[in-house]
Parts: structure tokens; sequence; C-alpha cells
């Protein structure tokens, strides 16, 4: 079919998401939320046009991008959409809300096959897992639920069609296109959706993305009273030379923290220059780097850190390490690990002339 137009409504002002941007411009896997079905209909080859209709107010967040300014509803602004296309109509055209970052090519498929076969009004809907409760006048009714469906988008229409629905509609209630053609008698004709197509309303809708950061730390031992490690001082004759207790461990781990959420690294938040870090004790370093992530709304997963040694011993302390690491980032001991390897004798730890740490800690964010 030729002349097949899209447009991308994105123009809400999406208060139900808090956040420092309007629902549409959240960034969710690395773009803004609305990039997500844009960029998968604009890929997709049936497509010819594609229209983003967005909230003037929010052009600061739009960049370069061409846009039609939307209206005061939705319904508004996927009229002010249609209009965008009117100098060139298209057959066809399909609506989509950019709330729904999951859409993908085998649902504009289905969309574009049904209005192919002749349907003039296209609805993707879901079947109704729960029992829905009808409330009217105090009273509770169940409706049955065979016959009840989800709506989604997108949903696909003759151009034609639903540009005259939008622009002779009197009310401004529709909460989507199809509703237009039935309040006008038209059919609407269903294909079947995608349970994996929701709706982005509420922080709880969008997926955390998992995030990996890796750290890696070396201290000099040095003739002293104990090393401090993992958050744990094992007596012995050595200790770690640093400007703080130079807990490699915790530094790495530190580090990885950083890592995983892009804040650069332990040297630029606790600079070794500053005098208020001498001696410090390296719990501080990691805690401040949680809090840190934290406030990036990361989660810490998971964390993994391997100390490479000759000397001291290890394993004896890793139980104690497991327990400090896990007290200082508030995680259960199983979402901690410590282990220990030598380097068969080769190289500076080999010679013991000091211990190497690396780490990785997973986040949700
Ligand atoms: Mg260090």
């Amino acid at each position: 079919m030729q002349k097949i137009a899209a447009i991308i409504v994105a123009a809400g002002e999406g208060m139900r998401l808090p956040g420092d941007r309007p629902k549409a411009y959240r960034l969710f896997c690395g773009k803004p939320l609305w990039q997500h079905s844009f960029g998968v209909f604009k890929a997709h080859a049936a497509i010819g046009r594609l229209v983003l209709v967005a909230n003037p107010a929010h052009r600061e967040w739009l960049g370069e991008q061409e846009f039609v300014p939307g209206g005061a509803t939705r319904q508004e602004s996927v009229a002010n959409g249609l209009a965008a296309l009117a100098e060139n109509p298209p057959e066809v055209v399909l609506i989509h809300d950019a709330a729904r970052p999951f859409v993908d090519a085998a649902l504009i498929d289905r969309v574009i096959e049904a209005l192919a076969a002749g349907h003039p009004a296209v609805v993707t809907a879901v079947t109704v897992k729960d029992t829905i409760k009808q409330v009217a006048e105090g009273r509770v009714t169940t409706p049955n639920r065979h016959e009840l469906y989800a709506a989604q988008t997108p949903q696909g229409f003759d151009y034609g069609l639903i540009a005259a629905l939008h622009s002779n509609s009197a009310s401004t209630e529709a909460t989507d296109d199809a509703q237009l053609a039935e309040w006008a008698g038209v059919a609407v004709h269903l294909v079947s959706g995608d349970e994996r197509n929701k709706k982005i309303t509420t922080p709880e809708d969008l997926p955390m993305t998992p995030r990996t950061g890796m750290g890696f730390d070396v201290h000099r031992l040095i003739p002293g009273d104990g090393v401090w490690i993992g958050g744990v001082k094992i007596p012995c004759e050595w200790k770690l030379e640093g400007h703080s207790d130079a807990d490699a461990g915790l530094h790495a781990l530190t580090d990885a923290i950083l890592g995983a959420v892009a804040l650069a690294d332990i040297g630029q938040h606790f600079p070794p220059s500053d005098p208020q870090w001498k001696g410090a004790d390296s719990s501080l370093f990691l805690a401040h780097a949680a809090k840190l992530a934290a406030e990036k709304g990361a989660q810490i997963q998971h964390c993994d850190l391997t100390i490479i040694c000759e000397k001291p011993k290890i394993g004896p302390y890793r139980e104690a390490m497991r327990a400090r690491i896990a007290e200082i980032l508030a995680l259960p001991m199983d979402a901690v690990s410590v282990k220990a390897t030598t380097t068969e004798g080769l190289g500076f730890t080999g010679r013991g002339e000091g211990i190497a740490a690396q780490a990785v800690v997973t986040v949700l964010q």
C-alpha cells in the first residue's frame, strides 16, 4: 500500500511521572522515551511520512527535531498532526502514543495489513486478564470478561475518514482515535496488540536498566602494624602505603560504583591532595559513592571484589570482609562476593611489593 503516514503523539505533560523533565523526554535505555517508538516507525519500510506532535513548551528537550505543535488535549494534538499531512494527504495514517516505547514492526505490520484489507478504522488491543468490576451509582456489576479488550496504539485509519472525524468532532473527550470512529458509526476492526506494548504512566512502569562498573586499585606494602583491606584490618608486620588507610579493596569497589553510574573516579571525589582525607577510613569513600549512586536513581544489586596478593593471607578474613562491605553498602551478604588470588610469584604482587584489587558492581538504574 502506498502513502502510509504515521503520527507520534508526545505532547502530553506527563505529570504523573515525577522527574526533572516531562515524561516524553525521560531517558530510558540512554535515549528519550519518545525516540523509542519514533525510531521504530522511522525504520519501518512501509511508513513513508512520520510526524512528531510535541508540546511547544518542551522545545528545549527536542533540540533540532522537527515537530508539529500539540494542542491542549490529546485529541487536539492528533488533529494538529493530521492537519500537518493535509497538503499532500496519505491514503492511511497510523496514530501512536509516544508513551508506548515497546511498539515493534510486527505490530505495525498487523495494522497496515488490516488497513490494506479495506478496514477504515483499526485498533490494536489485548484481552483483559483480570475480572473487571463496573461501579455505577454505588452498584457493582461484572461485565463479561470475554467481551472486554484493552485498547493500545498504534491505531490505523483511512486518512480522509479520521481527518474528517477529528475536524468535525464537537467533543474533545475521546481518549483514543477509534472512539471517534465508533461515535460516527464506523465499524472498527480489532487486531491483536502486544502485552509488551505497555503504556508508561508511573515510575514503576519504566523498567530499570542494568549497568555494570569496574574498578581497579593498587597500593604498596611497607613495614607496619597491619593491612587494611576489604574494610578489615589484618594484623601482620606490613601495612599499605597511601594517603588514606590505603584499602585497595574498598577503593576498587568505590571506583566500580562510580563507574556504574558514570560519575568519574575516586580521585576526583576525594583528591589525595586534600588534607581532610589523610588517614581516612575508606568506608567513607565507599558509602559516599553508594549515596551518589542512589541520588542518580541507581540500586546496587551485587558487587564482586578480587584481591590479588601473595601476602598477607586473605582467606581467613574473607567472610569478615563480606560482612563489612555488606554493612557499608546496606546489602544482603549474598549480594557481596570477595575472592582472593595470587599471581604465582610473578610481578609486583608476586614479589610481595603491593596488593592489587579488582571490583565489579552491577546496578539497576
Ligand atoms: Mg587507592
